[in-house]
Parts: C-alpha cells; structure tokens; sequence
C-alpha cells in the first residue's frame, strides 16, 4: 500500500460527530491576536518554539500563524509546520496523556514519539476535486508510534488490536484524550487508511473515532 495514499486520506467522511462545535469565540477574533497569545501559552508552558513566516503554497495550501515545536519535553520525529493551537495541544496532549497515560498502563514513560508529519499539500484522501485536507493548512498531524524508555516500540498498526491488553488501553487513552482535546481524532477505528496512525487536527467539524 502506498504511504502516500494512507497519509493522504486523513479526513472522516463517515461516522459519528463526537460533540457539538467547540469552536471557541475567539476563532471570530483577529488571528494576529490569536497567535500571540498562543505563543505566550507555549512559552509559559515551557515550549520551545520558532515562529514561522506566514506562507501561501498554491492550491489553497497555507501555513498561517505556525509555529516548529523545537523542545515540547518529549522528542517527536516528522513535525513541520503546525498552525500554534495545533502545535500547542499537541504539546499538552503529550505532557498531560501521553506521559501519564505510558506510566499508568505501561510503566515507562515515552521516550520518544514519531510522527508522519503535519503539513503537506493535499486534498481529503488525495482525490483532485476533493476538499482540502487539514494537512494544507498545517493544521494536522499524525502519530504513528511511541518508543518507550525502556525500549519497546509501539506502532499503532500492530498494537491497536495487538494481544498486549495494557498496551491497548495505552492507545485508547492517548486516542481518548486526542478527541477531547482537537476537534478531529482518527485512529483504526475509524477506516482503514488510519489503521497505522492517529490524525489529530482543528478543522471546523467535530469528529471522534
Ligand atoms: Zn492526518
């Protein structure tokens, strides 16, 4: 199967809405506004980040108000450009379930967490004439696998419906908690072109599976 096209299918087209919209307030409000105090969220939180120039790629591909995460705590293979809410909910979904999820279940903590990326120009499921993917405006990212400290690695392709039961209830904790805190959380369940990652992003349209 090519990896382009199971990265490429990143947005549900089926299934149930998890939640009303969360949409905040503020999304009405000035976008500058907006990044500037997501880049003193990060910064309290003891982020390092690089602020990015706003980029228009063609194709409707944007990467506006992003930021590269440099230091979230936990090394992450793959990011790219994230828009700042992506990239500061990604830093908390990491610091407040990956790490307390991995002690709880696994009894190690996460040494380290790869990713298929974020940004990438791409239309839903990689079909022309389809709408624009989350990914086109860095607003996206995929979570494949966790290594643990003491050296498992885990894949969500082999260990979603693996035998290892408190490895499992790890990868639905950490999928859990990607549906609380993103507007979008994909993993297996959903179909089959996430059965080897996590799609988290905050597009506008709820969507938990
Ligand atoms: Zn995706």
């Amino acid at each position: 199967m090519a990896g382009t096209l199971l990265l490429a299918a990143c947005i549900p087209n089926s299934g149930r809405p998890s939640k009303a919209p969360k949409r905040p307030p503020q999304a009405q409000a000035d976008p500058g506004r907006i990044t500037h105090q997501c880049h003193a969220d990060l910064t309290r939180e003891g982020v390092k980040f690089k602020a990015l120039p706003d980029r228009s790629f063609g194709g409707g591909c944007t990467a506006l108000g992003a930021v590269q995460l440099l230091e979230i705590g936990t090394p992450v293979t793959n990011l790219g450009a994230m828009t700042c809410p992506l990239a500061r909910g990604f830093a908390r979904w990491t610091r407040e379930a990956v790490q307390p999820s991995a002690r709880v279940w696994l009894g190690s903590p996460v040494a380290r967490i790869e990713s298929f990326g974020s940004y990438s120009c791409r239309p839903v499921n990689g079909q022309s004439g389809n709408k624009l993917s989350e990914h086109g405006r860095a607003n996206a990212v995929d979570v494949s696998a966790f290594v643990l400290a003491d050296g498992r690695r885990i894949t969500v392709l082999d260990a979603w419906s693996g035998r290892d039961e408190k490895v499992r209830k790890f990868l639905r904790a950490v999928h859990d908690a990607g549906c609380r805190r993103f507007q979008v959380a994909m993993g297996p369940d959903s179909n089959g072109f996430h059965r080897n990652h996590f799609h988290f992003d905050l597009g506008p349209w709820p969507y938990c599976r």
